[in-house]
């Protein structure tokens, strides 16, 4: 007997080898450095889900935050000549407006409902014809992008298992479909302590991968070192650098 898994959450990418060798703009767009490899690596791994269209979302619109997601995540897509800086600046420009327009129409927000649709909607406008409005642009970026996926399919004889697995072709069709997906989920995604990156656990875990649990731990035990001492919140928050609230919750808890 074979067991069936369906694994839509999955997807395989890649980014520099090296953090020291990563992407750069060269004018406006991104270039590996001469002599620099990119790796493997997948989005889910075995507890965590990444929630990457959140932490796309909630990119400041600068190249240098642009550069810094891709050199974690990798690039958008494929060629790199294709995702220039227009393309980063208008896909994050968009993904945090129907972020926002997802919020508003899943808690019932009218007025952020019709804030959050271009053009703006007549002020008349029924409710039925705002959902109508607001479901036809939350699916727009990812319908076009249903051509683009294939099946990958996987055979584990010894663990009986047949995986079945999406793929997306590049990164920002994945991320569109996560955020489709997201509409319909109810995992509550929430930020890493350490990274700041959002991610949604299958366990009550507050970060995003086993390198962020470590680097959270040091810090912790660092911001309590320094406030024994005597240091006051907001500079240990700003040394870190850390949140302030995180600060405060950490030298709360024991
Ligand atoms: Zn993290």
């Amino acid at each position: 007997m074979l067991k069936l898994n369906f694994r839509p959450e999955q997807f395989d990418w890649h980014k520099p080898a090296s953090r020291r060798q990563g992407y750069e703009w060269q004018g406006n767009r991104l270039a590996l450095p001469d002599g620099a490899a990119t790796k493997k690596y997948r989005v889910d791994k075995a507890r965590v889900d990444k929630a990457l269209y959140l932490t796309f979302a909630a990119l400041p619109e600068t190249e240098e935050a642009f550069r810094g997601f891709a050199n974690k995540y990798g690039p958008l897509g494929e060629p790199l000549e294709a995702c220039t800086l227009d393309i980063w600046r208008s896909q994050v420009k968009l993904m945090k407006r129907l972020v926002a327009l997802a919020e508003a129409l899943k808690s019932g927000d009218w007025k952020g409902v019709c804030g959050k649709l271009e053009p703006k909607p007549f002020w008349s406008m029924s409710h039925e014809k705002l959902v109508e409005r607001a479901v036809a642009e939350l699916l727009s970026p990812a319908l076009p992008t249903l051509r683009c996926l294939e099946a990958v399919p996987s055979l584990d004889e010894r663990a009986g298992t047949v995986g079945l697995r999406l793929g997306y072709g590049n990164l920002m069709n994945f991320m569109w479909f996560q955020f489709i997906h997201s509409l319909v989920g109810h995992a509550e995604p929430r930020q890493c302590e350490a990274c700041g990156d959002y991610f949604t656990a299958r366990r009550g875990s507050k970060t995003c991968s086993a390198t962020c649990r470590v680097q959270l731990s040091r810090t912790r035990k660092r911001a309590r070192e320094v406030y024994a001492k005597g240091m006051g919140v907001r500079q240990i928050a700003k040394e870190l650098p850390a949140d302030i609230a995180l600060v405060k919750k950490w030298i709360a808890t024991k």
